[in-house]
């Protein structure tokens, strides 16, 4: 039976083992895929990422890093274009990558529920990840790959203009803020960057574990709301 390789590798993605395909793969026999390769491209110029089209259209066809190459598509991020209230998190889990939006599954359920609590809505908010593409089996991503994909969420940063920017989790934080300290080292204190506010609470995946942290949690996102008004 010919098994195409996207169904392969969701078998194995299944199982929890890692494919990877090296680029540019010429020596790879003619029928080990039934799918047009992707051809790597060069990464996108300022220009091609200057408004909301370009941005969107670089993100989607982006071979900056392997990961391109077990994605099922991008995860460009969601919700209102001018919002005050950026939330980062890390990276689509199997969901968003099936469904191609961020924060989907049950951690992003409670987000919703953390984000109502604060009479904000998916759709008022804008919602990214330092990642666009899945991470295989959701390991961290590696250092290489956030800064492959910096650039997109700096322009949607930019872009945006937010008031507040929201970290959620150790990931984000540490690659929104060059820093490498435990969230609850980072949480409590009003960040900056490029005058932005930032600030960091828990992930909601980690909340869903520990539901003991949810006033901790609560505590953050006044802290925010407190940052977001006093930053016009
Ligand atoms: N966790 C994240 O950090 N981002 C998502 O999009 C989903 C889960």
């Amino acid at each position: 039976m010919i098994q195409s390789e996207r169904q392969r590798r969701a078998y194995l993605d299944a199982l929890g083992i890692d494919v990877w395909v090296p680029r540019g793969d010429s020596a790879a026999p003619a029928d080990a895929t039934d799918e047009e390769p992707v051809v790597p491209r060069e990464p996108a110029s300022p220009e091609e990422l200057a408004d909301w089209a370009g941005l969107e259209k670089a993100v989607s066809s982006c071979t900056n890093c392997a990961l391109h190459q077990s994605r099922t598509q991008t995860v460009f991020g969601v919700g209102n274009r001018a919002a005050d209230w950026l939330i980062v998190g890390e990276a689509p889990g199997a969901e968003e990558d099936r469904r191609g939006e961020p924060f989907v599954g049950r951690a992003g359920k409670l987000l919703d529920e953390m984000l109502r609590a604060l009479g904000l809505d998916r759709q008022t908010v804008f919602i990214a990840n330092i990642l666009k593409c899945r991470p295989p089996n959701n390991r961290d991503p590696h250092q290489d790959e956030a800064a492959a994909c910096r650039s997109y969420l700096d322009r949607q940063i930019a872009l945006i203009q937010p008031r507040i920017i929201l970290a959620v989790g150790r990931i984000a934080a540490h690659h929104l803020l060059g820093r490498d300290d435990p969230v609850g080292k980072l949480r409590g204190t009003v960040h900056r960057l490029d005058e932005i506010p930032v600030v960091v609470t828990y992930h909601p995946a980690y909340l869903l574990r520990s539901p003991s942290q949810k006033a901790k949690s609560w505590r953050d996102l006044c802290l925010a709301a407190a940052a977001s008004e006093k930053h016009s």
